[in-house]
């Protein structure tokens, strides 16, 4: 049997940061590396950006739509960020954890607290920061998908996200896109050999143990 057969628990990996610190890019990167990661696809109501998909990015919903999903307790969590409301559906994470697999979550500190509560000993936290103030304003900037009142309003906001950086497992530095990915796969890899989350294991080593 292969390490990578062995059976074991999926666990639910959380990405947060200030907005324009590099968690999307990062993101996309662990996810093109690891088949057994999927992405958790948040509803939200805000407007889609250049370049963003229904059903890729987000699902974007109406008002209507998501206070519906809230009644129907179809969020795993949900927060209002920017005025706008976020919601992760609950079916699709169950399903990817169930199967083994590990779900990748890119929410803030308010779904991340919500999600702590529901799956305490599952959950993985990573809080991102950039190096500088100038840095994160120069890559919103940069991003080249927001008004500047928006921009003006994502720095306003890096303040309140950031002050709950203590609340997470890990935290990275993102100067370095290169270091700052092969940081974020290594905490992946060691936290899937966690002992409780292999639960294949007692079954090998029984096939390993020498008969008397
Ligand atoms: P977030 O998802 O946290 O809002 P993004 O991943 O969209 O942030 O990154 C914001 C911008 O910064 C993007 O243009 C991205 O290419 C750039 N970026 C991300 N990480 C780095 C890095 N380490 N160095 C320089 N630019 C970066
Ligand atoms: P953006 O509008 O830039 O895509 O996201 C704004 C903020 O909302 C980011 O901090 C992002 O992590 C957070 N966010 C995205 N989806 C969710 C979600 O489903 N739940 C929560 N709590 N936050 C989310």
């Amino acid at each position: 049997m292969r390490p990578s057969e062995i059976r074991r628990r999926g666990l639910l990996f959380v990405l947060s940061s200030p907005s324009g610190a590099g968690k999307s890019t990062i993101s996309r990167r662990l996810l093109d590396g690891n088949p057994q990661l999927s992405m958790s696809v948040s509803a939200t109501t805000r407007p889609p950006r250049p370049g963003e998909i229904d059903g890729v990015h987000y699902q974007f919903v109406d008002h209507g739509r998501f206070e519906a999903m809230v009644a129907a307790d179809a969020f795993l969590e949900h927060a209002t960020v920017f005025g706008n409301r976020y919601g992760t559906p609950k079916a699709p994470v169950l399903e990817q954890l169930q199967a083994g697999h590990d779900v990748l979550f890119d929410i803030d500190w308010q779904g991340t607290q919500q999600l702590s509560e529901s799956a305490e000993s599952d959950i993985v936290r990573v809080f991102i920061l950039p190096p500088s103030s100038t840095e994160l304003e120069r890559r919103l900037r940069g991003r080249a998908q927001d008004s500047e009142a928006v921009i003006a309003q994502r720095m306003s906001k890096a303040n309140d996200e950031m002050s709950h950086w203590a609340e997470y497992d890990y935290v990275i530095v993102n100067d370095d896109l290169e270091a700052s990915v092969t940081r974020v796969q290594s905490i992946l890899t060691a936290e899937r050999l966690r002992r409780r989350r292999q639960v294949g294991l007692t079954d090998l080593v029984r096939t390993l143990q020498l008969r008397p």
